[in-house]
């Protein structure tokens, strides 16, 4: 279970900023005074396809600096590697075929040692965790909190989208595909809270909406892009 409470925004975000660029969190605030993090995680494929067009990236520049210089035995210091590799790009086409072939063989090494990886969006570790963030807040300010704010890397994933997160079964409660319809039916479960969304970026299918034409389709939720005061955290 991801459970990282932190006491102001600032912190979360320092938190969210130690990991590689483009990951995908989600913030949960309560009452701007105690904040959590939660991050989406790769289903085990995903992860070994990372880690082959890594390893795959690897292998390129040591072909490409044998290549300009076949001779050469010689151990290079890692600022030599960069000079040597200035300008190189692996060709894409090549990269992308040699990691189709190697993240099989991967995924089969991971499964034989019983690597387990807790996949999911980072929603769905949110609505995981909710009780015990509710019992850090309880323990802080001592009730029940009233307002509930999610700062989000990306918009919910809806039903349009390639790979919407899956349905789920939470405290009894069932939550549907997509992580949209999840969050309507956590808000419905959490009537006495007064819920906003903010985000940073569309996602898939909504890349191609319009901030308001975004809003329009999360009726009866209140959902907006980060403002200029919360981006300068990030
Ligand atoms: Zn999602």
């Amino acid at each position: 279970m991801q459970f990282r409470p932190f006491d102001t925004l600032s912190e979360a975000f320092v938190r969210v900023r130690s990991r590689p660029p483009r990951t995908i969190y989600l913030i949960l605030g309560l009452e701007g005074a105690r904040y959590y993090v939660f991050f989406s995680q790769p289903d085990l494929g995903q992860l070994m396809n990372r880690l082959a067009t890594q390893k795959v990236g690897i292998n390129m520049e040591i072909e490409e600096l044998k290549r300009l210089q076949p001779d050469d035995d010689h151990v290079l210091l890692p600022s030599q590697v960069a000079q040597r590799l200035a300008g190189f790009n692996a060709n894409h086409n090549a990269r992308r075929a040699r990691t189709e072939g190697l993240t099989p063989h991967l995924l089969e090494q991971a499964q034989a040692l019983g690597v387990q990886q807790d996949a999911g969006h980072a929603e769905m570790f949110m609505i995981e965790s909710w009780r015990r963030c509710v019992d850090d807040f309880m323990m802080h300010r001592h009730r029940y909190p009233k307002r509930g704010e999610i700062f989000l890397s990306h918009t919910p994933c809806r039903t349009s989208d390639d790979q919407p997160s899956p349905a789920m079964l939470v405290d009894g409660r069932n939550y549907p595909t997509s992580c949209r319809a999840k969050l309507y039916t956590f808000f419905k479960a959490n009537p006495g809270i007064r819920w906003k969304i903010w985000y940073e970026l569309r996602f898939g299918s909504a890349e191609q909406l319009n901030d308001t034409e975004l809003a329009s389709d999360f009726p009866g939720i209140e959902i907006a892009r980060m403002t200029p005061d919360v981006l300068h955290l990030i």
